[in-house]
């Protein structure tokens, strides 16, 4: 049996860790990564691009050789050459020209396809480390602020790294065919105008680096705003919004949270133009040095005049591609700063099993034994669970109760896996859960939580994804659905069972919480598994749906086992243990009647909620 792999358990320190030292030398393994992923993503956009790329870049060179070449001929007209002789260099080099021009408007549009499909994969390959990182990485901004930066910079740095070494490297290929033509006519000019690159190099990199600080420093402001933007925008908060009139409110704290954003980008728009212009600045000037050298010589008779406009036209191609390597190397050297987190991102460990693997049925456990768990969620210092012990035998119907915030749905979602303790142990039937195979434990477990997701689907897809190996059965789903008394109100939609849920979509029709929670409860079922948790199930429900669901439960749920979590005591009296929880530790146990007879925490809450409800039916009662 494989291992449960808590000890390659994620850590949520990882995502602590302050990125690394961002260093040149890590370019080439990083440009290696990024160039792994576009040709995994598209191995035909990828070949298709750097071919056009070699193309553009041998055409480029070409046509200096031939520019020259025409020049000489075209200088020479009516002394030593004719019509005749240019006609050919004429051709070859417009014909050059036409190639280039060409294979750019097809190296743009082929870029762009590329550009998405690695946008796709990278995005990808981000959900899957976020749909099955541990849990508890969601409890923490760390990883939040991270996996933002891995989704948007997913989206466009991979290709622009391979697009920015395709054009550093075609920018290369360029300057050294243009440099060769220029050796020849004069080195020194070379040598001046390839040190002029230097200063445009270092004020990329700075520039590159200011960049990356600033998305680093902005990402979690950049959360808070998407998540005003979405409140203002989203159906589910439109109703509220309204009706507290804080519209405004909110709205203002969004304008604020932008004009953070625009103040800091002011200041970096500043420190890049003042890099952009000393790096431009100090390159002009080397630049100028290059052509005053270059009249000097044709003054002082040291070069002809068709070599001179040669070295001119060199000069300024060279100056042309020295800038495209600069904003190519500048482009890549930015990216590699993202690709470096985006890659760190993608090494954090995910513990789960293999979303997509279906394990066989499970047949669950005899007997759960947790002992002395305990168990903290980042951000708080008090634990939320402490020192619980409690054991549930197979087929038994187990209830938590006690008040909010007391530590039950955090104890009901260790004791369904979705948590480890941070200490204290669970066993099945001897063997600790974290020695048992991961796919198994999910398989035994099913939940339904108080907080369910209403999936956008159609409502046969929201119940069967409950179990999706089974999606296509139609009598479990009808049965599951019937037993969340959701049948009857499903069949009469429009399109039946295969109706679009969500007024969002064209045909999407919209449901009361309950009826959704219904469907939830039907997800529920739908899993069938041997152990299921009921984190407030009923909260929506009408009290005939109610009564309905737990006679159905003890039914169905017979030889299987129930943690049931409930306000309602009307739904816990007939649980065969009951856990009475105070501030993440059990203080009582025992049945129904063993707990009234105690007349501690439970009889209380029990006489308060029963005494509520006789004093409301009092006055109708004989
Ligand atoms: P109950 O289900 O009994 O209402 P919970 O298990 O939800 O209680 O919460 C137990 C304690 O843990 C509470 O003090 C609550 O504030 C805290 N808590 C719950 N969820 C989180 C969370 N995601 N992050 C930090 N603290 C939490």
């Amino acid at each position: 049996m494989p291992e449960f792999p808590y000890d390659e358990r994620f850590n949520v320190d990882d995502l602590f860790r302050p990125v690394r030292t961002r260093s040149l030398r890590r370019l080439p393994s990083l440009l290696v990564t990024s160039a792994g992923i576009v040709r995994e993503a598209a191995p035909k956009e990828f070949a298709a691009t750097a071919v056009l790329q070699a193309v553009f870049t041998v055409g480029v060179a070409a046509q200096v050789l031939l520019g020259r070449k025409l020049l000489t001929v075209l200088l020479a007209l009516g002394k030593g050459s004719s019509g005749a002789d240019v006609i050919p260099w004429l051709i070859a080099f417009t014909t050059t020209g036409a190639v280039l021009a060409f294979s750019s408007v097809v190296r743009t549009e082929r870029q762009r396809l590329l550009g998405e499909l690695v946008s796709r994969h990278a995005t990808g390959k981000v959900l899957d480390i976020a749909s099955s990182v541990d849990l508890l990485a969601f409890e923490t901004p760390v990883f939040h602020n991270r996996l933002q930066r891995a989704r948007v910079n997913a989206a466009v740095r991979p290709t622009q790294m391979v697009g920015g070494a395709l054009s550093v490297a075609s920018a290369i290929l360029g300057i050294v065919a243009v440099s060769f033509a220029l050796l020849l006519i004069e080195p020194i000019l070379l040598i001046l105008v390839i040190l002029a690159y230097v200063p445009l190099w270092f004020a990329v990199v700075r520039a590159s680096r200011a960049e990356y600080r600033f998305a680093v420093e902005q990402t979690e402001r950049d959360r808070r705003r998407e998540h005003l933007s979405d409140v203002l925008s989203r159906r589910d908060e439109a109703a509220e919004l309204r009706a507290f009139g804080h519209v405004r409110f909110i709205r203002s704290k969004y304008e604020d949270l932008y004009d953070e954003r625009v103040r800091d980008l002011r200041l970096l728009v500043g420190r890049r133009t003042k890099f952009g212009f000393l790096g431009t600045f100090a390159n002009s000037l080397l630049n100028v040095g290059a052509i005053a050298l270059l009249s000097w010589f044709v003054t002082s008779r040291r070069l002809s005049l068709a070599d001179a406009g040669a070295a001119t036209g060199a000069l300024l191609l060279l100056a042309q591609r020295l800038s495209a390597l600069a904003s190519g190397s500048g482009s890549l050297y930015e990216s590699s700063l993202f690709m470096d987190d985006y890659t760190s991102f993608l090494s954090v460990h995910p513990v789960e099993a293999d979303p997509h693997s279906s394990p066989g049925p499970s047949a669950g456990f005899d007997r759960l034994v947790a002992r002395d768990l305990s168990f903290s969620y980042p951000s708080r210092s008090t634990p939320a669970v402490q020192n619980v012990s409690l054991t549930i035998e197979r087929g038994q119907v187990i209830a938590l109760v006690g008040e909010n915030g007391s530590g039950k749905t955090t104890l009901a979602k260790i004791l369904g896996a979705l948590y480890a303790p941070m200490s204290g142990s669970i066993e099945w039937d001897g063997t600790a859960v974290d020695q048992l195979d991961r796919s198994m434990v999910r398989d035994t477990v099913g939940v339904i939580f108080q907080d369910f997701v209403k999936y956008l689907l159609t409502v046969r897809q929201n119940v069967t994804v409950g179990r999706i190996e089974h999606m296509d059965d139609h009598s479990r789903f009808s049965a599951a659905a019937q037993r969340a008394s959701a049948l009857e109100f499903l069949e009469q939609l429009d399109d039946g069972v295969d109706t679009q849920l969500g007024t969002e979509y064209a045909g999407g029709v919209g449901l009361s919480t309950g009826q959704w929670q219904r469907i939830a409860i039907a997800r529920g079922f739908f899993r069938d598994a041997p152990f299921l948790i009921l984190d407030e199930p009923t909260s929506s429900l009408d009290a005939r749906s109610e009564a309905e669901l737990f006679e159905n439960i003890r039914q169905l749920y017979r030889g299987r086992t129930v943690l049931l979590i409930s306000h309602r005591f009307s739904t816990v009296r007939s649980a065969d243990q009951i856990y009475v929880m105070k501030a993440g530790r059990i203080v009582e146990h025992g049945t129904h009647d063993e707990l009234m007879h105690e007349h501690g925490l439970y009889a209380e809450l029990f006489m308060l909620q029963a005494s509520a409800f006789l004093d409301e039916v009092a006055p109708e009662c004989p």
